[in-house]
């Protein structure tokens, strides 16, 4: 799987080193309010990228993490190496400075990296608000990188004449995408902290796209990612996990569920990743129902397979888990994998391919009604207050999620676990494993 930008599109990195605006401008020229920003030096960790236009021309912006001179081994060290894949991809650098700050060591290694680059590379001075900002920012100047542009992102100054010079560097339009082009399939990757989310997203996409590490809570900010395999295109919208409070960074956690809940809400399939050295717990129960709730189509990475050491028992407890608390989802697919070595991986997007297929199927109404015909002779609806219940016919005026209406005399009063039996059968039928299905009851007299 190749990680492709999307067709036509411009890739513009912001970079520079933490703290100067990067997500301020990042979020200015966006136009919308999408990456965390905060006084914490090193809190826009994650590259975020967005699809938005410039001069008209389509731009993929990303927001990188801070570069700094660093130990790989710690976390600034893995945000450069992040920053690093972001910085050889672009098209154009928009290299920020600190204006009032003035050049520092980092933003001098930071410059002697860039020379490096063949793409062409714009000097912010940000923060160049008011008297005698143009100023200061002139003093970059002797990185050799060209005029600096001053501007305040905070302030919104500037932004007319660097959005002029952006356009400047884009390709003429590219052409229109052909009609009907295939939409990408929706994708969220949701669990708990810590259950490998970012890893299988890097294991996916294959390359440092987000940090990983055993810090929970790491991922802080939901991050639009798209790529496209031999299938077609996918666009996963991340989660950042459905975490718990944490005590510390309370107002970035809620800000981050709220982001995983909305990440439910737009995507079409969730995979649910689990710590299968844990197995299904509370917390991923949870989450399960949620998506479930929300319509979703499911699928269940059992991660951290390398570190079980009982697989057979694993597995039956998962299994155990999904009978008894999620029978909603029965005949999920469920995938043992391993985000950190990669092994099977492989199986995962040909089951999201596989669910978000069942997830979009219509069956024809004659179908339906002939499987219907066998499940009320096999079982008939019982007698609700004395009165049987007479269904006529059933119908599936909608899929994602498949929808099935049931119409007959009574039908509004059919009993629960009647409509869990008609939905079982209905999933062995058409094959409708780890799909929500809804029903609706018709009834007249
Ligand atoms: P990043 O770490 O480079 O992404 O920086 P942020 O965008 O998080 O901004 C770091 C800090 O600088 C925040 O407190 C911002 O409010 C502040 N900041 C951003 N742009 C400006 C600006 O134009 N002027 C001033 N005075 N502060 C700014
Ligand atoms: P997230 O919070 O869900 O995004 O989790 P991360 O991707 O940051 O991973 C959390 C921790 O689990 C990190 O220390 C990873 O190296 C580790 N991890 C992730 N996937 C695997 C795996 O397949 N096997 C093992 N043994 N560890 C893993």
């Amino acid at each position: 799987m190749k990680f492709r930008p999307t067709a036509g599109a411009s890739r513009i990195a912001i970079v520079g080193r933490p703290n100067v605006g990067k997500s301020t401008i990042f979020n200015r020229l966006a136009g919308r309010r999408l990456a965390l920003v905060n006084d914490t030096p090193g809190v826009t960790r994650d590259r975020k990228e967005t699809h938005t236009q410039m001069g008209g021309r389509p731009v993929i912006l990303l927001d990188t993490a801070g570069l700094e001179e660093a130990d790989p081994e710690t976390i600034p060290g893995r945000m450069r190496a992040s920053s690093e894949v972001a910085i050889r991809q672009a098209d154009l650098i928009l290299f920020v400075i600190d204006a009032r700050q003035g050049l520092t060591p980092t933003d001098r290694a930071f410059a002697n990296l860039l020379r490096k680059v063949p793409a062409p590379i714009l000097l912010l001075a940000n923060k160049a608000e008011g008297r005698g900002g143009a100023l200061a920012a002139m003093e970059a100047f002797e990185l050799g990188l060209g005029t600096p542009i001053p501007i305040s992102a905070e302030h919104g100054e500037g932004f007319g004449g660097l959005l002029d010079e952006i356009v400047a560097h884009l390709p003429e339009m590219p052409e229109e995408e052909p009609e009907g082009a295939e939409k990408p399939l929706r994708l969220a990757i949701v669990g708990r902290p810590n259950a490998g989310k970012s890893t299988l997203l890097n294991a996916l996409v294959g390359e440092e796209r987000m940090i990983t590490g055993p810090e929970p809570g790491l991922t802080r900010d939901a991050v639009t990612v798209e790529w496209s395999d031999e299938e077609g295109r996918v666009r996963l919208v991340d989660t950042a996990g459905l975490r718990k409070k944490a005590r510390v960074e309370l107002e970035l956690e809620k800000m981050s569920t709220g982001a995983s809940i909305g990440a439910l809400k737009e995507c079409e399939v969730a995979i649910l990743v689990l710590d299968a050295t844990l197995g299904l717990e509370q917390q991923d129960i949870n989450i399960a129902r949620l998506a479930e709730r929300e319509g979703r189509a499911i699928v269940l990475a059992l991660n951290k397979w390398d570190a079980v050491p009982d697989r057979n028992a694993a597995r039956k407890g998962v299994e155990d888990v999904l009978q008894t608390s999620l029978a909603q989802l029965k005949g999920i697919t469920v995938v043992p994998m391993s985000a950190a070595t990669g092994q099977g991986v492989d199986k995962l997007m040909p089951a999201v391919r596989a669910a978000h297929e069942r997830w979009n199927r219509r069956i024809g109404t004659g179908e339906l009604n002939r499987w219907f015909e066998v499940v009320k002779d096999k079982h008939q609806p019982p007698l609700v207050d004395g009165r049987r219940i007479k269904l006529r016919y059933l119908t599936m005026p909608k899929a994602r999620p498949p929808t099935i209406v049931v119409f007959g005399t009574r039908a509004e009063a059919l009993p629960d676990d009647w409509q869990r039996y008609m939905v079982n059968s209905f999933r062995e039928q058409f094959d409708m494993g780890g799909v929500p299905i809804r029903v609706q009851l018709r009834g007249s007299e």
